[in-house]
C-alpha cells in the first residue's frame, strides 16, 4: 500500500499553513490599517505572525509594543523580527529577555542592513553580534526560542556568490536555526532550485517561501533590485500601462499571485509566508484560494 500523501491541494481539501508578516505602524492612522489587517487576518489561524524591526533598529520601541499587543490581545503567536545593527550583545540580550518574559516564543534573527544603508560595507557594532549565526546562538543561549532566518533564493546582494551564501545559511542552521523563510522572488524555478541546492548542502530546517503579493508594481520592483531578486519580463509585462488604473492592477495583482502560491502548492510546497505590508484583501484572497477559511471560534483580536 503507498503511504497517505498529506501534502496540500489546491482544491483545499488539505491547506497549506501560512504565515504573515507586519511591519509596526508609524502613525494612528497606519496602527488603525495594521490592526484593521490583523483582525481580518486572524480568523485563518496563521502558524505565526511577524513583526519587522526597522533598519539599525529604528523600530526598536514600536516592534516591541506590536509584539507585545499581539501577545496580550489576539491568540495568534507572535514572530519579533531582531538584527545584530547598531546594538552590543548586551542591548540586544536585554531585548531578547524581554520577549521570552513577555512570552514571546519565535525570534527571526537578521543581521540587518547597513548602518549607512544599502550598498555600503557592513560594519559590526563594536561589541555587538557580528553575523546572523552569533546572534541565533545567543538568542538560543537565552532561551529555547524558535528562531527563523532569511534565505535568499536569488543570494544576499553582498554574496560573492549563491554557494557562499548557502554556506552562510549552514552556518545559522548550525547555531540553531529552525526555519528560514525566504526574500520574495517571482518565479518558482528559482526557489525550487535554490531548494534541491540546499537540501545537497544538507541542511533540513522548513525553508519556508516568503511571497510578495503584488500590490504596486512599481513599488515592488525598486524593492526588487534593492534586494537582488529578479523581475522577469513577463511579470513587467502583464502590469503595462496600467499605472493609473487601479482597479484593473489589483485584479491583475490577484491573478498574479494566486498563479504563484496555487503553482508552488502543486510543487509540494507545504508552508507559504506572506509579506503583507500591513493590508489583507489580497492576501485573505489568496489564502481563501488555498483553502483556507476563517474559524468563527478563533478568537481574531480582544475587543479593545
Ligand atoms: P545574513 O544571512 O546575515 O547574510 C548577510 C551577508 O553576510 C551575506 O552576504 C552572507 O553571505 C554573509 N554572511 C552571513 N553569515 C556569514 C558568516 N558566518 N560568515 C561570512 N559571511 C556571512 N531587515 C531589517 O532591518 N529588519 C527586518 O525585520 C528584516 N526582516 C527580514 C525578513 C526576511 C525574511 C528577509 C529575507 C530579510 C529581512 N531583512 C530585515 C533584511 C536583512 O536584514 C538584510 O537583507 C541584511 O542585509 C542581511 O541580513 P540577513 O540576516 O538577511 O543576512
Amino acid at each position: 500500500m503507498s503511504p497517505v500523501s498529506f501534502r496540500p491541494s489546491r482544491d483545499g481539501a488539505r491547506p497549506v499553513k501560512v504565515s504573515f508578516e507586519f511591519f509596526p505602524p508609524k502613525t494612528e492612522e497606519m496602527e488603525k490599517t495594521l490592526w484593521a489587517s490583523i483582525e481580518r487576518l486572524a480568523p485563518l489561524s496563521p502558524h505565526f505572525v511577524s513583526v519587522t524591526y526597522g533598519a539599525g533598529g529604528s523600530t526598536r520601541e514600536r516592534t516591541h509594543a506590536t509584539v507585545k499587543r499581539l501577545v496580550e490581545e489576539t491568540s495568534l503567536k507572535p514572530a519579533a523580527h531582531l538584527t545584530c545593527v547598531a546594538a552590543t550583545r548586551g542591548e540586544v540580550d536585554e531585548v531578547v529577555r524581554s520577549y521570552w518574559s513577555a512570552g514571546v516564543r519565535h525570534i527571526v534573527a537578521l543581521r540587518g542592513d547597513p548602518v549607512g544603508g544599502l550598498g555600503t560595507a557592513y560594519e559590526p557594532h563594536p561589541g555587538g553580534y557580528a553575523q546572523t549565526c552569533d546572534l541565533v546562538a545567543g538568542i538560543r543561549r537565552i532561551g529555547n526560542f524558535d528562531v527563523s532566518v532569511s534565505a535568499y533564493p536569488e543570494k544576499h546582494p553582498e554574496s560573492p556568490s549563491l554557494d557562499a551564501d548557502i554556506d552562510a545559511l549552514k552556518a545559522k542552521v548550525d547555531a540553531g536555526a529552525t526555519r528560514a523563510i525566504t526574500q520574495f522572488f517571482f518565479d518558482n524555478d528559482v526557489y525550487l532550485r535554490y531548494l534541491d541546492k540546499v537540501r545537497a548542502r544538507g541542511i533540513d530546517i522548513p525553508i519556508v517561501p516568503g511571497i510578495l503579493p503584488v500590490q504596486n508594481f512599481k513599488q515592488a520592483a525598486s524593492f526588487a533590485t534593492r534586494t537582488g531578486a529578479s523581475v522577469p519580463a513577463w511579470l513587467a509585462a502583464r502590469f503595462e500601462g496600467l499605472d493609473d488604473d487601479v482597479e484593473t492592477r489589483r485584479m491583475i495583482a490577484a491573478a498574479v499571485a494566486a498563479e504563484q502560491v496555487i503553482d508552488l502548492v502543486d510543487r509540494g510546497v507545504t508552508e507559504l509566508h506572506f509579506y503583507t505590508m500591513n493590508r489583507a484583501d489580497l492576501v485573505y484572497a489568496i489564502c481563501h484560494l488555498l483553502g483556507l477559511r476563517a474559524r468563527p471560534e478563533a478568537p481574531a483580536v480582544a475587543a479593545a
